[in-house]
Formats: C-alpha cells, sequence, structure tokens
C-alpha cells in the first residue's frame, strides 16, 4: 500500500497559529511582544529571500522585526557590533545571522557571538554542547521540524531503529542529537558509510540531509518505516529530494513530500523559538526584580 503523506505544511500552520495565540499572550501578561533581529549581509538573492520570508512570518504571528542589512563589503568588527548591539537590546529576544556570509568573514566566529539565550537557530558552540549534553537549550530550527512531523505522525520513537543519513552540524548531527534525546537506536550515514542500503533499511525511522537528488531509493527504505527527505535540490524538473518518492513510497508507511514536507517546518519552529527565548528572557526578568 502506497505510504500516507505527511503535510509539513499543515503541521507548520498549526505551529504558526499556535504561536501567535501565544505571543498574543505573552504581549498582554508582559507588555512585550518578542522581536526577531535578522541580520543580512550582501546582497545574494536566496538569502535576501529567506531573510524576507522569516520576517513576514515573524510579523504575522505578532512578533516585533528588527532587521539589520549590512553590505557584502562589511568589515568582520561590523557585523560583530550588529550582534552585540542586538546581544544587549532587552527588545530582542532571538538573534538570526543569515548563513553563508561573504567571503573574507568568518561565518562560524561571528555565528559563536550570538548570546546562546538568544540563538534561535541553535547554531552557536554553546547551543550545540547544551544539545549534546541533554541540557536544556535552544536547538537548531531544521531539526526540531523533523521532531515535529514525526510527532504529528504518532511516531514512537522509543526504543525504534533510526537511521539519519547526513552528519552536518545544521542537519544531520542535531537530529541524531535529538533522536537519542526521545531514546531511539540511533545510526548516523555520511559519505563514507559503506553498504548504505543495507544500513538504512534497518530503521523504522529514515532522515535523509544530504543534498543528493533521489540518492535514497526503494531499497533504502525497510517496509513499513516513516520517510522524512530534509533534502532540497534544484533540478530541471523543479525542487526534488534526497529520495526518490515514487519508489520509496511504494514501501513506507508515511513519507514527506519535496516542497511541502520538512521545508514549511523550518520557519515554524524558528518562530517557535523565538517565542520561548522570549518566555526566558521575560521569567528571567521577573526573577531579578
Ligand atoms: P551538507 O552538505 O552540510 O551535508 C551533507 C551530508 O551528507 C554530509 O554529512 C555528507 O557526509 C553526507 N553525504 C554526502 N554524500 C553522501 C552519500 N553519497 N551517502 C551518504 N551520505 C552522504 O548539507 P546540509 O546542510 O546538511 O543539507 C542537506 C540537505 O538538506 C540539502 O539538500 C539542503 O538544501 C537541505 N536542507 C533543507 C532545510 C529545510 O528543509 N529547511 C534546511 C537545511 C538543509
Amino acid at each position: 500500500m502506497p505510504a500516507r503523506i505527511i503535510d509539513g505544511k499543515a503541521v507548520a500552520a498549526r505551529v504558526r497559529a499556535e504561536v501567535a495565540e501565544q505571543v498574543s499572550e505573552l504581549h498582554e501578561r508582559t507588555g512585550r511582544a518578542p522581536g526577531l533581529a535578522t541580520v543580512l549581509v550582501g546582497d545574494d538573492p536566496g538569502s535576501a529571500i529567506y531573510v524576507a520570508n522569516k520576517r513576514k512570518a515573524s510579523e504575522e504571528v505578532g512578533m516585533r522585526d528588527y532587521h539589520h542589512h549590512l553590505p557584502a563589503d562589511a568589515a568582520q568588527e561590523d557585523v560583530e557590533a550588529v550582534i552585540a548591539a542586538c546581544n544587549a537590546d532587552p527588545d530582542v529576544s532571538g538573534i538570526l545571522l543569515q548563513l553563508p556570509v561573504p567571503d573574507g568573514l568568518d561565518g562560524p566566529s561571528l555565528t559563536a557571538q550570538i548570546a546562546p539565550e538568544k540563538d534561535v537557530d541553535g547554531l552557536t558552540p554553546i547551543s550545540g554542547g547544551r544539545l549534546l549534553q541533554g541540557s536544556p537549550g535552544l536547538r537548531p530550527a531544521t531539526p526540531l521540524g523533523v521532531l515535529e512531523l514525526l510527532d504529528s505522525e504518532g511516531v514512537a520513537l522509543e526504543g525504534a531503529e533510526a537511521v539519519v543519513v547526513g552528519r552536518s552540524n545544521l542537519v544531520g548531527k542535531p537530529v541524531s542529537l535529538l533522536l537519542l534525546e526521545r531514546n531511539a537506536t540511533v545510526t548516523l550515514c555520511h559519505s563514507r558509510t559503506r553498504n548504505l542500503p543495507a544500513v538504512c533499511v534497518r530503521g523504522d525511522v529514515l532522515v535523509v540531509a544530504v543534498g543528493s537528488p533521489g540518492l535514497i531509493g526503494a531499497e533504502h527504505v525497510k517496509p513499513g518505516a516513516v520517510v522524512i527527505d530534509v533534502g532540497i535540490n534544484r533540478t530541471p524538473d523543479g525542487l526534488r529530494g534526497d529520495v526518490e518518492f515514487e519508489g520509496a513510497a511504494q514501501r513506507a508507511s508515511a513519507i514527506t513530500p519535496v516542497p511541502g514536507g520538512v521545508g514549511p517546518m523550518t520557519i515554524a519552529m524558528l518562530l517557535r523559538n523565538t517565542l520561548a527565548a522570549a518566555e526566558l528572557q521575560a521569567a528571567a526578568l521577573t526573577a531579578r526584580r
């Protein structure tokens, strides 16, 4: 039987509606709506669209928008000064530095300067360390979106075999750690993994984040598995995932499409992170009074 298609657009819309309600409640309670600061350096059209979408989404849920656009030839110190100002501004709950930054700037070093309590992308070394240690902190948005989709399907993760393909700091590693936190038995595959189909086919849950269109086919999928395709690849046939959808859908019990699967979840989870950051900052302020 063909797989159920997991509707990321619907799950993302539900998360955004919940966030909007909670933003309004926080605003009423504290007199302050959460604020999201976006930092865009240079004029890359793709990055500009991503930032515009995030700003629009944050305004739609009632958050305040603080946008900083620096020229492509901005010096490292210029970007550092903007991040420092956002760190110090009590109206800014979350900071998003759009990556990649132009050549000549040190992206990882800039990211590391974001205050951990405002790190709504969850990409600073401190947030990464907290995730590794299982202590509270902000987690990266796309991996959170993967977990939200699995939860929306009611997938029982405890004790399940979860196979993740791709080991980036942005997706693969944090997804693996989040699955481990939920007591799945996790196998993390990468470009040097031997006999990938034999490893993948063990997964009750298979998460793929590689960036290689159609890499994963039916032979990688355990019958009845839940398949989450994080890949977004621009091909002559349009946007495609890392999973060869038609074949995999014949074996899986549920599968995300591309587009319309994980993609819409990233902004939704970024908004949820910004709300969580604002709640924690409001609680810290109350505790100091
Ligand atoms: P990356 O290039 O940083 O990492 C790719 C990973 O895939 C590496 O760890 C590498 O070891 C592994 N890999 C490469 N070839 C492989 C092979 N043949 N077999 C097994 N593993 C292999 O990529 P990334 O930033 O993690 O992004 C992965 C994909 O997810 C991309 O298509 C990207 O566009 C997409 N993505 C989507 C979202 C979203 O939906 N919002 C967010 C982030 C990334």
